[in-house]
C-alpha cells in the first residue's frame, strides 16, 4: 500500500513539470509556427527537462545494425565461449572498434524514472546467442623421448589448462628412471606409449634386438602405470618388416606423424607454434618432444598452439590405438 501511494505522489510530482512543459511547449509552438525557419527550441526549455527523455533513449537503444558501435555491445556474450571466428593467432586488421566509448545511452539527467518505462516499451531484443556445443575436429598431440623430470610436468600442466589429452611415446630407460612421472601422465588421462628402450634405430636391429627394445619398454610402462601400452613409434620413424612383425606380436599399433615442427632443434617457440598452426587439420598427428634436451620452447609453443587451435574449435585426444 505504502508503495502504491508513494508511486502516485511520485507520478504527481512528475506530472506537474510535464504539464508545465506541455503548456510551455504549446505556447512556444503557437509562436514558433509563424516562422518555420527559425531553430526555435533551445530557449524554450531547460536542457535537463526537454532534451533527453523522449528522444535519446528511443533513438539509440535499438541499434541492431552492423554498426561498429554494436560490436562493442556484443563481445561480452561471444567472449565467454571461444568461437572459431576469433582469430587470435593472426590478428586481423581490426577496424579500430576498441570499445572505449561506452555505448550505453547516457542517463538523462533528472528524469531517471522515465528510463525504465521507456525501456520497457522496447521490443526487448536481448540477442541471446545459443551456445552451440561443438564436437569439433580432433588433433593428436604426441610427445617423444620422455618422461623428463623437468619438462614432462610442465607439458602436463599446460595440457591440463586446455583440457587437452596427448600421447607420450616414452623411452623405457626414462620410465624406469622416473616411474612416478609416467604414472602422473596416465593419471592425468593421457596415454603412455612405447618409443623403444634406448632410442635405438630399430630398423638396423635383428629380431632379438627389436624384441629386447620393445619388450623391456612394455615392462617398464606396465610396472610404472599398471597399463599396457598399445602404441609404438619407432625412433627416427625407422620401420622395417621385423619391427612391424614384433610390434604386431606385442599388440602394438605403429604410429608416425603428420606434422613435424622440429621442436627438438629449438627454432624458437613462435616458429614451432607457427609450423603447427599453419598446417593444422582434423586428425593430424603432431610430433613434439618432452625429453632429450631443453624443451622450454616446446612448452611455450604448446601454450600458443592450444590457445589458437582451441579457439578454432579443435579438441585434443590420445591416439586411437
Ligand atoms: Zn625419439
Amino acid at each position: 500500500m505504502g508503495q502504491s501511494s508513494r508511486r502516485r505522489t511520485h507520478s504527481l510530482v512528475l506530472l506537474a513539470p510535464a504539464l508545465l512543459g506541455l503548456l510551455l511547449f504549446a505556447l512556444f509552438a503557437s509562436t514558433a509556427r509563424s516562422d518555420d525557419a527559425a531553430p526555435a527550441a533551445p530557449v524554450a526549455c531547460e536542457p535537463s527537462e526537454c532534451t533527453t527523455p523522449l528522444v535519446t533513449p528511443i533513438l539509440e537503444i535499438p541499434g541492431d545494425s552492423a554498426d561498429p558501435a554494436d560490436r562493442d555491445w556484443t563481445p561480452p556474450v561471444g567472449g565467454e565461449t571461444p568461437g572459431a571466428d576469433v582469430p587470435k593467432f593472426a590478428p586481423s586488421p581490426s577496424p579500430g572498434a576498441d570499445a572505449e566509448p561506452s555505448t550505453t545511452p547516457a542517463p538523462p539527467g533528472d528524469f531517471d524514472i522515465y528510463i525504465p518505462e521507456i525501456a520497457s516499451d522496447k521490443p526487448v531484443p536481448t540477442p541471446t546467442p545459443t551456445p552451440t556445443p561443438r564436437p569439433g575436429p580432433v588433433i593428436y598431440l604426441t610427445f617423444d623421448d620422455g618422461p623428463h623430470p623437468t619438462w614432462t610436468p610442465r607439458v602436463l600442466e599446460v595440457l591440463e589448462r586446455y583440457a587437452a589429452y596427448a600421447t607420450f611415446f616414452t623411452l623405457g630407460t626414462n620410465v624406469d628412471a622416473y616411474p612416478w612421472i609416467a604414472a602422473d601422465i596416465v593419471a592425468a588421462g593421457h596415454a603412455v606409449a612405447n618409443h623403444s628402450y634406448t632410442h635405438a634405430n630399430l630398423a638396423l636391429l635383428g629380431r632379438a634386438g627389436v624384441e629386447s627394445e620393445l619388450v623391456r619398454t612394455q615392462s617398464a610402462i606396465a610396472s610404472a602405470t599398471e597399463r599396457s601400452a598399445t602404441c609404438l613409434r619407432p625412433p627416427f620413424g625407422s620401420v622395417s618388416g621385423t619391427v612391424t612383425s614384433v610390434a604386431d606380436s606385442l599388440g602394438l599399433d605403429t604410429w608416425l606423424w603428420d606434422v613435424d615442427p622440429q621442436d627438438w632443434a629449438r627454432p624458437g617457440a613462435w616458429t614451432i607454434a607457427n609450423r603447427i598452426i599453419s598446417v593444422a587439420r582434423p586428425t593430424a598427428v603432431v610430433l613434439l618432444h618432452d625429453g632429450g634436451g631443453n624443451r622450454s620452447q616446446t612448452v611455450e609453443a604448446l601454450e600458443i598452439v592450444l590457445a589458437e587451435l582451441s579457439a578454432r574449435g579443435y579438441r585434443f585426444e590420445t591416439l586411437p590405438c
